[in-house]
């Protein structure tokens, strides 16, 4: 086909691409299709997070015209669930879809992209991105693995979990059998309890036989297919410990580059319309879910005594300063964070936070 053709042919306004020769490459891409694969950490299923997944490369492929396909597959089905950073790194796969906290280990700044114990609701985290160089930041933390991050969803503030005797004082937490992952488990053990991390198939057992006293989860949708109703008594809120979670997409750099940049903003559109996406169906579907566990499974939902929250900021405080004390991108992320929480935290205060207490009563469940 002749160049003339083929342009005529794409739609393409020759004279567009005629005023400068360095267009041209983009323009050829434009006929180009792109098949990628995306490994995620989510079991097979699992409601808003792995269909969330799902559902992002859907809506890619409507996009672009079905320009960019892309091949969805769970943990463990590609490469194993916390391989996904490394698979999308080293270009295994073109992209993945996660929580930055899985990378701790790895990346230790990624922990406050994810989920900070007293940090950011949805909302909050969400200004931090988007408009207060949150991502710039996240950005420049993946840049020397050659990963690309997007906030994808979050699942707005988890429960508190699951506990099969009350919580009443800070004591209550010594010797303390938790499965509690992350900075909310940093928190825990420094309260005196002991952190028990288990596979997620293997939790209700383990709380049914009392190898462990208490766990969290998600909140009420995640948690009442897990059926820890039947093993423990106690379903406590609110999940201070994960107040606004957010979920990643994650781009193999040299991928992301060598699209044409109407594709790279699709990606970009997409997964911030999945980012919204999923906090509504968290914040519809959990809504349901609660409904089910107070009637039907008569639930005792009990809030964490003001004290004892008071005693875990002062715990969780600590815990921030040591994580960040360990390394200077842990530390230039964790200064970023507080000061924008606290310009954040001052507006809430008197926007969001003033008018929820106004409406509080008639939502109360004390009726
Ligand atoms: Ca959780």
């Amino acid at each position: 086909m002749e160049r003339r053709d083929f342009l005529k042919k794409t739609g393409v306004a020759a004279a567009a691409v005629a005023s400068t020769s360095v267009a041209a490459p983009a323009v050829w891409a434009k006929g180009k299709t792109f098949s990628w694969k995306m490994v995620t950490t989510w079991p097979p299923n699992l409601p808003v997070l792995q269909t969330g997944a799902e559902r992002f490369a859907k809506r890619v492929e409507e996009a672009s015209g079905g320009r960019i396909k892309i091949q969805v597959f769970a943990g463990g089905e590609l490469v194993p669930a916390l391989g996904t950073f490394d698979a999308v790194a080293d270009g295994t796969v073109e992209a993945g879809s996660g929580a930055s906290y899985y990378w701790a280990g790895k990346v230790p700044a990624a922990q406050w992209f994810s989920a900070v114990p007293f940090g950011f609701n949805a909302q909050g985290i969400n200004a931090w991105f988007y408009s207060g160089g949150g991502l710039k930041l996240w950005e420049e933390v993946y840049a020397p693995f050659n990963v690309i991050p997007r906030p994808q969803g979050n699942t707005g503030v988890q429960m508190g979990g699951w506990f099969r005797k009350e919580m009443n004082t800070i004591e209550d937490y010594k010797g303390l059998k938790m499965r509690i992952p992350g900075l909310g488990g940093k928190v825990v053990a420094k309260a005196g309890g002991t952190v028990i991390l288990k596979a997620g198939a293997e939790i209700f057992t383990n709380l049914e036989r009392g190898v462990i006293d208490a766990t969290e989860w998600v909140g009420p949708l995640h948690d009442l297919r897990m059926g820890f109703y039947k093993a423990a008594k106690y379903y406590y809120y609110p999940g201070w410990h994960e107040p606004g979670t957010c979920l990643e997409v994650i781009f193999n750099k040299k991928a992301y580059e060598s699209l044409p940049k109407d594709l790279q903003a699709i990606l970009d559109a997409v997964a911030m319309e999945t980012n919204m996406w999923s906090l509504s169906e968290f914040d519809a579907r959990n809504g349901e879910a609660l409904e089910e566990l107070i009637t039907k499974h008569k639930v005792k939902l009990v809030r964490f005594p003001e004290p004892l929250l008071e005693d875990l900021r002062k715990l969780a405080k600590e815990t921030l300063e040591e994580e960040a004390s360990k390394d200077a991108m842990s530390k230039k992320v964790h200064e970023a964070f507080k000061s924008f929480k606290k310009r954040v935290g001052t507006w809430g205060s008197v926007s969001e936070n003033a008018y929820y207490n106004v409406i509080a009563d008639k939502y109360s469940l004390k009726g």
